[in-house]
């Protein structure tokens, strides 16, 4: 089956690590739960880099309206700190409580109206939960403004550009910046102290 106009998103495997089929959960009364276990491959960015799997448990909750998705889901992103410039790896979590509605009506299999609640997460036409979105979102909102490798880290020596971390270093008297030692040169050697 083609059909051009259905969004890439139709398109993505119901082996998808991040879909979890909720036909059964949604047959049951409210008050009916499920603990999954999620564990995923990283997702692509366009700038950003994943770098660990995304892990996790959530508890999905049959609700009178549809599911309540609670948990956290980890993972971690490709940093670069902003005083040693080091890369880093920057620990990632996801917390999750949000009610996921359906999109189409459970026992009559009409499509709800979803224009009333436009913002909420909405399950698939086939009863299933994704958390692509959810987690791509949580994932970018975590992204640091200025991230450091550790909190006291010294960053880089203002002379030489080294790593203060890795320990003390010393300048000989002649490790001069080669801007000065032009300058020096224009002004003469006596110039010197
Ligand atoms: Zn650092
Ligand atoms: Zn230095």
């Amino acid at each position: 089956m083609t059909n051009t106009t259905k969004r890439a998103q139709d398109n993505r495997s119901a082996a998808d690590p991040l879909i979890f089929n909720v036909t059964g959960l949604l047959a049951e009364p409210a008050g009916s739960f499920r603990d999954i276990f999620v564990s995923a491959p990283p997702l692509s960015f366009e700038d950003l880099v994943q770098t660990r799997d995304i892990e996790g448990d959530l508890r999905l909750t049959r609700t009178n309206r549809g599911l309540l998705v609670h948990g956290r889901l980890k993972t971690a992103i490709r940093q670069t700190c902003s005083r040693c410039l080091r890369e880093i790896d920057w620990p990632v979590q996801i917390d999750l409580n949000e009610e996921a509605l359906p999109s189409i009506d459970f026992t009559s299999g009409a499509p709800v109206d979803i224009s009333d609640e436009p913002d909420a997460l909405r399950l698939t036409d086939h009863h299933e939960l994704d958390l692509e979105e959810e987690v791509r979102d949580g994932i970018l909102l975590s992204e640091p403004i200025a991230p450091l490798c550790r909190k006291d880290c010294p960053g880089l020596c203002i002379v030489c550009g080294q790593e203060l971390a890795s320990g003390p270093h010393a300048h000989p008297d002649d490790d001069i910046d080669p801007r000065l030692e032009s300058l020096r040169s224009l002004l003469g050697d006596d110039s010197r102290p």
